[in-house]
């Protein structure tokens, strides 16, 4: 059976949802459509990957200096870097299903009859 709707959102990075949003707080019947993954390219690719890394970044340089700070560290500073991809992809993991939690939500509530 065809459904039929009022606008058709393509794509769920920044400018998507909140489209889909206000779209379907005006009454409209809305399909928002994504061909990879949920939060585009901020939550998966963009923003929050490179925040990521950059946070541990500055872990082994902070661990680096520690010295400078009084704070001795008895061992040598060494960078896991599967480490720092798993917490990577962790956290682009979480980011996403909350993103995906929270639109969802919302686009569900603004749409008349879905309260
Ligand atoms: C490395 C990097 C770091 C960044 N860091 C920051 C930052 O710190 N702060 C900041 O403000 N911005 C940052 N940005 C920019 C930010 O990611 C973009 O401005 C933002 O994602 C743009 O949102 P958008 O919705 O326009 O596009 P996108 O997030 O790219 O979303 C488009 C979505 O549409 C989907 N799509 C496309 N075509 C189709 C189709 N035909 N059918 C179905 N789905 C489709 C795609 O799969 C994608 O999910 C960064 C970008 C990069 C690359």
């Amino acid at each position: 059976m065809a459904i039929k709707y009022d606008a058709i959102v393509i794509g769920t990075g920044q400018a998507g949802p909140s489209l889909a949003v206000r779209l379907a707080g005006t009454g409209m019947k809305v399909a928002i459509i994504e061909r990879k993954r949920f939060g585009g390219t901020c939550v998966n690719n963009g923003c929050i990957p490179t925040k990521t890394l950059v946070a541990s970044a500055r872990a082994a340089h902070v661990a680096r200096r520690a010295g400078d700070y009084g704070v001795t560290i008895l061992s040598s500073i060494a960078v896991d870097m599967k480490k720092v991809k798993a917490r990577k992809d962790a956290v682009v993991r979480q980011s996403r299903q909350i993103f995906y939690q929270r639109w969802r939500t919302r686009v569900y509530s603004s749409a008349p009859g879905h309260r």
